[in-house]
């Protein structure tokens, strides 16, 4: 590991260095900062960005018990036991979260809704689950962002506003960097914006499109037609889409040019009207303009490992997220089974959430539904939903106290290297103990 110590003048202290530490605030998990570590704090985050820097620099160890009972504190076996007598009695439990932990963890809570016949779910559902339904039906034509970075000549934003969610994207992926056939960095790119208004990102852009607010399916389509060569009516098109015909003709010519078109698209584009109808349209356009050149897509994902979520539980069920396992075998239907939508109606009767915060963001009547239902949380942090929760365990955070494995948001999976221990156990410890629970509690299975 690549870590190394270095003494202060101060002898009461010694400055760690950790070297090619992984950030894990969003989906770029940049893999190369460098921390200066203190005790049990971190002092400097070199090549952090700014939401990177506070995400390692204002991390501290919660000063409470690491499991509650009913807000009582309780050892973190008696947790255990509780939590799993909770699921193991449910006849509909729900399993909620996982976007912000370890693949290792979110492994293990797959296998805990396999034995207690639950209803998994993660963020995926509230973010970028249309597009998985439409990588289901459409395919990805896709890459890694190293590929992006040395050979992508036209880099599209679609819906999506890197300067401030993924402050580090333009710099060590997107434009900025020279790559192998992009020897010229930034003058060999062309960037396009599209989007409902003037992000911040739009003033990195070659050209910004302004299109109508839930026009993204209509505008995509226009594309589209422009790529087969069909001719469209210049009136309809800027009705429908709020730019003239001519913008779009000459998007089309730049995006028939490039040696490599990349598009990233966001929320601007899946949570707006059409939502996984839009993602289709986008997947769609990408594989149609392969006719001509090299194209791929990609979504800008913002939880830490909210993509390694979703290929964890896309490896063990088949289907990314939503999955129903009570029947023994998996069922996916977003809607019907996605988290939110369960509590909403009322059909969950006892939960585990696990590094999320539905208590907080949820609709309100899936609020009110979680807060009368027992449920479990595993979080780093006191949060709305660990308050309200049955059994609530205080965990070491993932990539400064745990280390493991993140995916990055194009499916590349990296180490994460720690900063130095927590006092409190890991999530996966606990999850392993839940799970090891109720195979016996269940099936009489003793591992
Ligand atoms: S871009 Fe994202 S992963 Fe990279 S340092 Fe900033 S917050 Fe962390």
């Amino acid at each position: 590991m690549a870590t190394e110590s270095t003494s202060k003048n101060d002898a009461s202290s010694e400055l760690k260095i950790v070297k090619d530490a992984t950030c894990t605030f969003c989906g770029c998990v940049c893999d190369d900062i460098e921390l200066h570590v203190e005790g049990q704090h971190i002092t400097k985050a070199k090549k952090a960005c700014v939401l990177g820097t506070a995400w390692f620099l204002n991390h501290e160890i919660e000063n409470r018990p690491s499991c509650l009972i009913e807000g009582k504190p309780a050892s973190v076996d008696e947790g255990i036991e509780r939590a799993a007598q909770i699921l193991a009695r449910s006849r509909y439990p729900l399993i909620y979260g996982l976007s912000d932990t370890t693949v290792e963890s979110q492994r293990v809570a797959v296998s805990i809704a396999d034995w207690a016949g639950s209803n998994i779910d993660t963020t995926t559902s509230v973010c970028h689950g249309p597009s998985g339904m439409a990588f289901q039906g459409v395919g990805e034509v896709t890459c890694s962002l190293g590929e992006v970075r040395n050979r992508g000549d036209l880099i599209v934003f679609w819906g999506s506003n890197p300067a401030e969610s993924h402050p580090r994207h333009f710099t060590r992926y997107s434009l900025m960097p020279k790559g192998m056939f992009v020897p010229n960095g930034r003058k060999d790119r062309t960037c396009v914006i599209v989007d409902v208004r003037k992000t911040k990102s739009a003033k990195a852009a070659d050209l910004f499109i302004q299109i109508q607010p839930r026009k993204d399916f209509e505008a995509l389509w226009v594309l589209r037609a422009l790529a087969q060569g069909i001719e469209l009516d210049p009136e309809q098109v800027q009705h429908d889409t709020g730019q003239p015909l001519e913008v779009w003709t000459d998007l089309m010519s730049r995006m028939k040019a490039a040696r490599f078109g990349v598009i990233f698209f966001g929320m601007g584009l899946t949570m707006t009207r059409g939502k996984h109808a839009n993602s289709e349209a986008l997947l769609a356009l990408t594989r149609d303009m392969n006719r001509y050149t090299r194209f791929v897509c990609k979504p800008n994902r913002g939880h830490g490992n909210v993509t390694g979520a979703d290929n964890v539980v896309t490896w063990r069920t088949g289907y990314p997220f939503g999955v129903n396992l009570g029947r023994g075998y998996p069922r996916f239907n977003p809607g019907e089974y996605t988290a939110s939508d369960i509590l909403a109606r009322g059909e969950a009767d006892a939960a585990m959430i696990i590094a999320s915060d539905p208590a907080a963001n949820f609709s309100q009547p899936a609020r009110n539904h979680l807060a009368n239902i027992p449920y479990i949380a595993l979080d780093p942090k006191e949060t709305p939903t660990t308050r309200g929760a049955a059994v609530a365990f205080s965990v070491a955070t993932y990539g400064i106290n745990v280390p493991g494995t993140a995916y990055r948001m194009d499916d590349v999976p990296i180490s994460l290297r720690t900063a130095f221990d927590s006092p409190h156990p890991s999530d996966y410890e606990i999850l392993k103990g839940i799970e090891k629970r109720i195979r016996e509690l269940k099936f009489g299975l003793a591992t």
